[in-house]
């Protein structure tokens, strides 16, 4: 395994150049800045440590892996002639397909021209005096750019637990997010598999298949839901491509970035024999429609339930060995609480004969030795070992770059009790910094092709505004900021999300700052208030110039003043 992980020691500076803009990350993020601000006018390049363009989807290689977004809504909207040319194969896209458009969209866009792979940006501090960010490349080359955009994904930071003796196991191990190109084996092997999320929930079913013996290291139970995947007919095809326009609207502006309608009933609003109706026929459709059945699922405890009790009832119905089946049930927390998986057999699955549940409340792992796992009151032989133990997620990327701010403030200790930002597009004290669908807005918890789009069009037309009125810096108040961190934690403290351990609140990773990371108040309404920002003049942050630097502060974002997000919204 090579994860990614902090360099401590910084390489010489072999090489320097100068660019408009610094990008880093190739994934859809990556590629989609860099398409935009080159069409701006901008000399941009972009670093990407990977071999190729792809980001989460050409590190996720494991059996299994695709993408619980539908295909139609999972792509880019910004070029009609991309949507119109491009032909999904299947309604839940798989990561060899997803890869292949990537491509497509790095080669009909050329956007491999100004693309460095294999290469790992270090460092970027601010340069006062030059107004720009000087970044380092693990390469040695130093580029002096004017902007700095870290498109770095959410989950790009492997997080492999610190088990003892893991160094120590005999066979193969692999993390689900650094899998090996050539594809693995497991043919009359003995497989373990650490972890039962999505990458998990995903690749259990066919591991099952090929492996002699899989045995699933269990410490969480999640909530899966089916996805029903299914291939999608020329006649789907031409009505995706001929519903688009509206599709990408609806998408914009509701909740999740999704082309869905959002509910607008309560669970508890309806009988009890509609509410069953309702989940057996948003289960039969599959996919994480089921956890938007009701308005109130995600804020209500008592609704919630009524959907978490839906789902229990349906492993039960499902595993045959009732023991299994009740270890296998979620409880404790709310359905959504932690990320919703979306599977295809999984809970068959352990209807196998070759599958070994091993549940880890009941058992933990103590080390991992020679020739397996060993739990409290076991020991399991395996020849591999499947780490499907998720990310250092949303932080953990941008952290592995030694960011640095005015005044030699590391990015690391500004964010010290969790991440601090304005909009989540940029943090005080790191001119024109600009994060892409990360900390502190919709992302994880939409669909990330909307939140990508939205948050580089946003950059671009900020930029446009920048150049058209002679600034040269954009950077956040404090004060918006520290209104942005309390807004977020009330968003996330009205809803259920805090009530489950997840990697959205920083869980999984031990000594991570403990706070819901992402915004909790849906796409449309976050657009929409991006969209106020933008039209009222950028209200929250400052502009600088080089001759005078914060002369165009806007009046709005008096540093004195304590900064009202609430005002900004749109009232319905
Ligand atoms: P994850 O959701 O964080 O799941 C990690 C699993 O490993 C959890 O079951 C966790 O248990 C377990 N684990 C972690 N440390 C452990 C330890 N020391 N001992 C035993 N078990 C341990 O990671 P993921 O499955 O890679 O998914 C991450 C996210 O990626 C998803 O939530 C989703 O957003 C995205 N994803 C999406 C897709 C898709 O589109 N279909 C597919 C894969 C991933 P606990 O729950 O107890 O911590």
């Amino acid at each position: 395994m090579s994860l990614l992980r902090k360099r401590e020691v910084l390489p010489a500076v072999s090489d320097r150049f100068e660019k408009d803009v610094v990008i880093v990350g190739a994934g859809f993020s990556g590629l989609y800045a860099l398409h935009k601000l080159r069409g701006l006018g901008l000399d941009a390049i972009a670093f990407e440590r990977g071999a190729d363009v792809g980001g989460t989807w050409y590190w996720n290689r494991y059996p299994g892996a695709r993408c619980d977004i539908e295909s139609a809504d999972y792509s880019f909207s910004f070029s009609d002639t991309l949507q119109q040319a491009w032909r999904w194969s299947e309604r839940f896209a798989t990561q060899p397909e997803i890869l292949e458009y990537v491509n497509h969209v790095a080669d009909r866009f050329d956007l491999r021209r100004d693309i460095q792979f294999d290469t790992q940006v270090v460092r970027a501090s601010y340069d006062e005096a030059a107004r720009r960010w000087q970044v380092l490349t693990d390469k040695g080359q130093l580029v002096s750019a004017r902007y700095f955009i870290v498109a770095t994904g959410c989950l790009s930071v492997g997080n492999v637990p610190d088990i003892k003796g893991r160094d120590t196991f005999a066979g193969p191990s692999y993390h689900t997010g650094d899998w090996p190109h050539e594809g693995v084996d497991f043919t009359g092997k003995r497989v373990a598999v650490v972890g039962t999320g999505s990458s998990a929930i995903q690749s259990i079913p066919l591991i099952a298949q090929q492996a002699e013996r899989l045995y699933v290291f269990q410490r969480t139970p999640n909530f899966s839901l089916p996805a029903r995947n299914q291939p999608i007919t020329d006649g789907q095809d031409r009505e995706i491509k001929a519903g688009y326009a509206q599709r990408r609207r609806t998408a914009r502006y509701n909740s999740g970035g999704v082309n869905r309608i959002d509910p607008t009933v309560g669970a508890l609003q309806v009988s009890p024999e509609e509410r069953e109706a309702e989940y057996e026929r948003k289960w039969q459709e599959g996919g994480l429609n089921f956890a938007s059945t009701f308005m109130d699922l995600r804020v209500d405890a008592e609704a919630n339930e009524t959907a978490a009790e839906f789902v229990r009832r349906k492993i039960r119905g499902i595993v045959r060995d009732p023991g299994i089946a009740e270890r296998l049930v979620p409880k404790g927390y709310p359905l959504a609480a932690k990320r919703p998986c979306v599977d295809t057999g999984y809970y068959e699955t352990f209807n196998r004969d070759n599958v070994t549940l091993v549940d880890l409340q009941a058992s933990p792992i103590v080390e991992i030795a020679h020739s397996g796992v060993v739990t409290s009151d076991a020991a399991y032989e395996v020849d591999a070992i499947v780490f499907a133990t998720g990310f250092d997620a949303m932080t953990g990327a941008i952290h592995a770059i030694d960011i640095v701010g005015r005044g030699g403030l590391p990015l690391r200790r500004h964010w010290e009790a969790g991440p601090r930002t304005y909009l989540g597009l940029s943090s005080a004290g790191y001119p024109n910094l600009f994060l892409v669908a990360s900390v502190g807005s919709p992302s994880v918890l939409s669909n990330m092709m909307t939140s990508i789009e939205q948050h580089v069009d946003w950059i671009g037309t900020c930029i446009e505004t920048m150049r058209a009125t002679g600034a040269d810096t954009i950077e956040v108040m404090p004060s918006a900021e520290q209104a942005w961190v309390e807004h977020l934690n009330t968003l996330a403290n009205a809803t259920l999300f805090p009530r489950g351990t997840s990697w959205y609140m920083g869980a999984n990773i031990p000594g991570k700052p403990r706070l819901f990371m992402p915004y909790a108040g849906g796409v449309g309404r976050y657009r929409q208030l991006c969209e106020r920002i933008e039209a009222r003049g950028y209200p929250g942050f400052r502009f600088g110039r080089p001759d005078a630097d914060h002369a165009t502060d806007s009046p709005a974002s008096s540093p004195a003043a304590p900064f009202d997000i609430d005002a900004l919204y749109i009232k319905d």
